[in-house]
């Protein structure tokens, strides 16, 4: 069931918050309304915040994006694709009251030892990834010593597909609201969806098959393959590394569907040249540098939406002004799926 959401009625309610100069983001809040800011401490989430606005979805420029969504929408659903990051994009941010999980952090590898080498990286290598004194030519050099580091002591510890499916089941890790519904509404009309994450795709598979209870047959996911033997213990990994800044590379040429036989890296993956094909674009990522994931697509139009889930007081005006449209609050994939009904309506 697709809701339905009154997108114009949206866009002007957002349009009277645009009024007001960013980045004062007090002038921004009906005074009445704010229900309660976390404490943050350089950019750790230390509680849930939760900010109360006319609407969880906020369009800095409104005529701009119905000027998109016309050319999309004239252009036709064939030549219309969706790229989406995983993490905190799809899933949500918080779960059960608790920041939920990601495809990595879920991982419980059924060896303590091991786990704890690779929180022992990450604890080292995390504050490095968002340091502003590094270059970003020695922090990708750093990045891909991280996750080199984590893929080998996957192995070496002796990860199986088994550890992957409980580790799964035991996640705090969930769907936004309406995802099943978009992707549902997007297959419906051949409309790729390719879902790009510096994770693990077998995670991120399972994660579809357990929470979302069916599969689609125009997702592909584009994200580090795991190799496993026939006993189901992990060997290697597959294809080039993707890590978080190096999302924009491998877009395509890593690109597996996601079917029936989830995993079976042989599948064709035929389908790039129509992708590639696909001039117009709808990007959603919850990340600045999610917006990177369209390089390599020549588009000729493209709405970006992200989701701003935490640190909002500071990043509300530099999401505004880099996506065409924000949502707040964990908010659910309705206002998405509007957008995309109005892309596609005839
Ligand atoms: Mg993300």
């Amino acid at each position: 069931m697709i809701h339905r959401l009154q997108l114009q009625g949206i866009i002007n309610e957002s349009f009277r918050s645009c009024h007001f100069p960013f980045p004062c983001f007090s002038h921004y809040l009906p005074t009445t309304t704010r229900v309660s800011f976390s404490s943050f401490s350089c950019g750790k989430v230390t509680e849930m915040e939760q900010v109360k606005v006319d609407s969880d979805m906020l369009v800095g420029d409104p005529v701009l994006l119905q000027t998109k969504i016309d050319a999309i929408r004239l252009a036709g659903p064939n030549n219309l694709q969706v790229i989406a990051d995983f993490d905190a994009t799809l899933t949500k941010f918080w779960v059960n009251g608790a920041r939920g999980h990601s495809s990595h952090g879920l991982l419980q590898q059924g060896n303590p030892d091991f786990d704890a080498k690779r929180q022992a990286l990450y604890d080292y290598y995390h504050p490095l990834e968002f340091s502003p004194d590094i270059e970003i030519e020695e922090k990708t050099k750093l990045m891909l010593e991280w996750w080199g580091k984590t893929h080998a002591l996957l192995v070496e510890g002796g990860l199986t597909y088994e550890s992957i499916k409980q580790s799964v089941a035991n996640g705090n890790i969930a769907f936004r609201e309406g995802v099943s519904e978009l992707f549902e509404f997007l297959e419906e009309r051949d409309i790729p969806v390719l879902i790009f994450s510096a994770g693990l795709a077998d995670i991120i598979e399972e994660v579809l098959r357990q929470k979302l209870h069916r599969t689609f047959n125009n997702l592909r996911i584009v994200s580090n393959r795991m190799v496993f033997d026939d006993d189901g213990n992990l060997v290697s990994f597959k294809g080039k590394l993707i890590h978080s800044l190096n999302k924009n590379e491998h877009a395509l040429d890593m690109a597996a569907p996601v079917d029936e036989q989830f995993g079976d890296t042989d599948a064709p993956t035929n389908d790039n040249g129509s992708v590639k094909e696909r001039t117009n674009v709808l990007l959603l990522g919850d990340h600045l540098g999610d917006l990177g994931m369209s390089k390599g697509v020549n588009y000729e139009n493209r709405i970006s939406v992200g989701f701003l889930n935490h640190n909002i007081e500071n990043s509300l005006s530099c999401y505004q002004e880099a996506f065409d449209v924000v949502f707040l609050n964990d908010a659910p994939m309705w206002g998405v799926t509007n957008l995309v009904s109005q892309m596609c309506s005839s």
